[in-house]
């Protein structure tokens, strides 16, 4: 039987309504919530991104600008301006946009990052507070779509059950573990030294592809009616491709995201709403 589809672009459309009430309260007090991407550089898949940021903005009512510092702007200066929209009160979150020159190390710079306007955990100090029981300031995106997702799946409430998560990168693998901990699954994280992969994700009632290699996760990797969640964003002869093979997984799976229309609406939506929450925490403490 065919896996049903966790639509992300009918979630996030959801959830946009949700962000642009939010927003509209903001407004009317005089709060217009705002997101600035610091660009380092002329990486052109960062630029297309932006825009699709920017599109989702003006959709969800958050105001969306870029900031651009030059490709060869030095350490310091990166990390000053970094500070600077931090203590800006108009700008409500940062994102320092990755990949950055090879002479900036993402770290050292993001620690620069205010945390309460880190709205997609840069900041190593946020990804560490994930870790803790009393949560962190914000959630970062990627994460929290996966959460989001898993929220309207049959699964939910994810207690006691076992999930496999195939990457552990600070942006994505790990924050997933950490929130999948935090509902109370049983987690593994596999990576690419993991020996006997396929018996890790066969075992898994929630599978989380996220290793940025196109495809790599067959039906034979996954357990019938197993819930998948698919973040990989790999381009294939020009399209958009996850990391799972789509069709075949599709057959067997109970729930599977796809690729387009699954994890990444959500992310940017996500993304959104994390500048809205910072704003509406900025102003009550005002
Ligand atoms: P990353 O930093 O390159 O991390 C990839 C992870 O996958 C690493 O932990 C790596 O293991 C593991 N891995 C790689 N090949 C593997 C294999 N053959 N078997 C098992 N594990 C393997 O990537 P990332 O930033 O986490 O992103 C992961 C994917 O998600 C990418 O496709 C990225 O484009 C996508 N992404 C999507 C969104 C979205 O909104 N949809 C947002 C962010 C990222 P090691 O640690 O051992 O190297």
């Amino acid at each position: 039987m065919a896996a049903r589809i966790l639509d992300g672009r009918a979630l996030a459309a959801e959830l946009r309504d949700e962000i642009a009430a939010r927003s509209e309260r903001l407004r009317a007090r005089g709060i217009a919530p705002s997101l600035v991407v610091a660009i380092a550089g002329e990486d052109a898949a960062s630029h297309a991104y932006v825009r699709s940021i920017e599109k989702a903005g003006a959709k969800a009512g958050v105001d969306v600008r870029v900031d651009a510092l030059a490709a060869d702007a030095a350490e310091g200066d990166v990390r000053a301006r970094l500070r600077a929209l931090g203590d800006d009160p108009l700008v409500h979150g940062i994102i320092l946009q990755q990949p950055l020159p090879r002479h900036l190390e993402i770290r050292r710079i993001a620690e620069a990052l205010p945390a309460h306007k880190d709205v997609d955990g840069a900041n190593p100090v946020n990804l560490g507070r994930l870790a803790f029981a009393s949560g962190t300031e914000l959630v970062p995106a990627t994460p929290l779509a996966c959460m989001l997702l898993l929220e309207r799946s049959a699964r939910w409430p994810l207690r006691g059950a076992r999930a496999c998560i195939v990457g552990r990168s600070n942006v994505v693998g790990l924050p997933v573990a950490l929130l999948l901990m935090k509902a109370d699954a049983t987690v593994t994280i596999a990576h690419s030294r993991t020996a006997d992969l396929a018996r890790c994700t066969r075992d898994a009632e929630i599978l989380v592809a996220a290793a940025g290699k196109p495809g790599m996760i067959g039906a034979d990797m996954v357990a019938p009616g197993a819930t998948v969640i698919d973040v990989g964003t790999n381009f294939v002869d020009g399209k958009l491709t996850g990391d799972v093979a789509y069709d075949e997984v599709a057959e067997i799976a109970g729930e599977i995201t796809p690729v387009p229309g699954g994890v990444g609406p959500v992310t940017n939506i996500a993304l959104l709403r994390n500048v809205v929450l910072a704003a509406e925490r900025q102003a009550a403490r005002a």
